[in-house]
């Protein structure tokens, strides 16, 4: 479903060159949920940014549900990447729309009818909770909401894969709780594969089948997380 291979990323140049990625090879089967830890400055946020090619890798390939998007010119990569859902610490959410309006804006970019994208949105609102609020804006939510608008938003184009860069690393340890269980239970239900970035071991624990430690730009170590997390 995601397959990186012998992905590398060197920003800059010359002797201000940081090679953030070294070789990554990496899988994440369809339907699982792939966890990445690592301390700050590991490269996390790189890699997931390397997935859906926010940051274009200086080296490998990219692939996600069989495509190659490496290999894609713009375009036919503005296309693709409706397949990548994505979320993030701290929301990313317009501050001038309702939620509803967040949660329709994908929909809108892909030019969809007023109707497609109420028959779309409300069920989304209604799956993470949010049924509510849908007149509401950010600013009058609490983290947990937003963040369940910005799931929600994740989910409008119908992705096969989504990608979360630290995404309860604000929130409080409850609504940690409560929004990785909604991640569950979006993979459950409608069989998405997620991949996770987080520096917390708890998030790992918790919600994903596999996990990967990335040090130094390099993925140290994979396993399944009942293997990872028992002591030698
Ligand atoms: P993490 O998410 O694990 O904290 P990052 O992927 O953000 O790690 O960073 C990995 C390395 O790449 C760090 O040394 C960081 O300073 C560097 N880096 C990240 N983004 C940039 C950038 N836009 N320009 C230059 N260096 C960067
Ligand atoms: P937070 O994520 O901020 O901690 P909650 O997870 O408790 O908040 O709930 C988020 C929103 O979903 C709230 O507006 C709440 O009213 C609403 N909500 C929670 N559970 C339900 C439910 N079973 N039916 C309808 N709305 C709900």
């Amino acid at each position: 479903m995601i397959t990186l291979e012998r992905v590398s990323k060197t920003y800059g140049s010359g002797g201000r060159a940081v090679q953030a990625l070294e070789d990554i090879d990496l899988t994440v089967p369809k339907g699982t949920i792939h966890g990445v830890i690592g301390l700050s400055g590991a490269g996390k946020s790189t890699l997931i940014r390397c997935v859906n090619l926010l940051e274009r890798p200086s080296a490998g390939r990219v692939f996600v549900d069989g495509q190659e998007l490496t290999a894609l010119d713009a375009a036919q990569l503005r296309q693709a990447r409706h397949q990548c859902g994505m979320i993030f610490q701290h929301f990313n959410l317009l501050t001038n729309r309702s939620v509803y309006d967040n949660v329709a804006l994908p929909l809108e970019l892909m030019r969809e009818s007023r109707e497609a994208i109420r028959e779309r949105v409300m069920p989304l609102l209604e799956l993470t909770g949010l049924a509510d609020k849908a007149r509401q804006y950010p600013a009058e939510l609490s983290g947990g909401q937003k963040q369940r608008v910005a799931i929600a938003r994740a989910l409008a184009s119908r992705p096969k894969v989504l990608l979360c860069d630290e995404a309860t690393s604000a929130l409080d340890p409850q609504t940690t709780t409560s929004i990785l269980s909604l991640l569950q239970e979006i993979n459950q239900q409608l069989g998405l594969t997620i991949l996770l970035i987080t520096h917390e071991m708890e998030v790992v624990k918790s919600i994903c089948h596999r996990v990967g430690l990335i040090s130094d730009g390099r993925l140290v170590e994979e396993a399944d997380v009942g293997d990872f997390f028992t002591a030698p």
